[in-house]
């Protein structure tokens, strides 16, 4: 996609301060979405970079990581696994507890969600401090998966959330 484009896309990007907490900017992409054009442009986006890679299934995380995941493992024919907050889902889980950059949370997984080996792409809609990610990253190892990369449509820069990720390969489209 065009530098022109990927800026439209940035631009359009409503920011809310102190939401949900005061002192937080929140990167609302609702604007995104609402438009039929820019929803599937950010669709792309992830499309484009998952080109050529042999990909089993794709992770979203809960909730923003659905909208773009579940889309990206529609158009690609692979399967969509759903990482959801505590509580969420029916069956047996695996777990891991971390922080946001507004507050503490834990991430569940099925245990039979990923066979063992199956090469796995990370879908969120923002990287902040990295700790969701990080926790879906421990998820996604402690049953097998064989996690290729982590996408994001937005990367908030200044947290520094990459360094979290350690060996995970990282890829963002829209930088603040
Ligand atoms: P973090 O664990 O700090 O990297 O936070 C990432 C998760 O929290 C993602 O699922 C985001 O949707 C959400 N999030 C964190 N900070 C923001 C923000 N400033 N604006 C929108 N969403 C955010």
């Amino acid at each position: 996609m065009s530098a022109e484009a990927i800026e439209k896309l940035r631009a359009i990007v409503r920011d809310v301060p102190d939401f949900p907490k005061p002192g937080i900017i929140f990167k609302d992409i609702t604007t995104i979405l609402k438009d039929g054009n820019f929803f599937r442009q950010s669709v792309n986006l992830f499309l484009e970079e998952c080109r050529g890679e042999k990909i089993d299934k794709i992770v979203g995380i809960d909730a923003r990581g659905f909208l773009f995941g579940s889309a990206v493992a529609y158009e690609l024919g692979v399967g969509f696994v759903p990482l959801r907050k505590k509580g969420r889902l029916p069956y047996k889980t695996e777990s891991a507890a971390y922080t946001l950059e507004y507050g503490e949370a834990e991430m569940e997984l099925h245990i039979d969600a990923i066979e063992r080996g199956e090469k796995i792409v990370l879908i969120d809609d923002l990287l902040a401090t990295g700790g969701t990610s990080a926790s879906a990253v421990t998820l996604i190892k402690k049953v097998g998966g064989d996690l290729i990369s982590a996408m994001f449509l937005i990367e908030l820069e200044f947290l520094h959330g990459r360094k979290k990720l350690e060996s995970t390969p990282v890829v963002s489209f829209l930088k603040y």
